[in-house]
């Protein structure tokens, strides 16, 4: 594994720009199997070589057997960009409006009560499970 560094990355955060922008933390997840990191699973390192900018390079070893890396430069307008697949992406900052404000906050919380609902089955069916190899032994 070519490591980028063994500092966790979550020791740079909060990030503060002389602006007043303040980036809280990043979240991380493996791009082969989804799998959320937790902030001491990132390793990587922060620079600041350009006024109103951060470059982070960072990696995360996933329990799957996947190692991602990321690079991602954090600009002081809210804006960012960053690289995957040898292809670097922008991402603008959204000006909502009020209506894609709510349409925003409804789809997710829509998605929300879903995904409780699914757990809930879920819960529900591994208890089954559970009695049932219980009972056969
Ligand atoms: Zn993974």
């Amino acid at each position: 594994m070519n490591s980028i560094s063994n500092k966790q990355l979550a020791k740079h955060f909060p990030l503060h720009f002389e602006n007043g922008h303040t980036i809280e933390t990043l979240a991380f997840w493996c791009v082969k199997c989804g799998k959320i990191a937790q902030d001491t699973e990132v390793l990587g390192q922060l620079s600041r070589m350009v006024p109103g900018a951060a470059d982070i390079r960072a990696s995360y070893h996933c329990n799957c057997g996947y190692t991602n890396t990321y690079r991602i430069r954090l600009k002081d307008d809210k804006s960012f960009t960053w690289l995957t697949d040898d292809v670097w992406h922008e991402r603008r900052p959204q000006k909502l409006s009020a209506i894609n404000h709510m349409q925003l906050w409804s789809s997710q919380t829509a998605y929300l009560i879903r995904l409780k609902w699914d757990c809930f089955w879920l819960h529900r069916k591994l208890k089954k499970i559970r009695n049932i190899i219980h009972i056969s032994k």
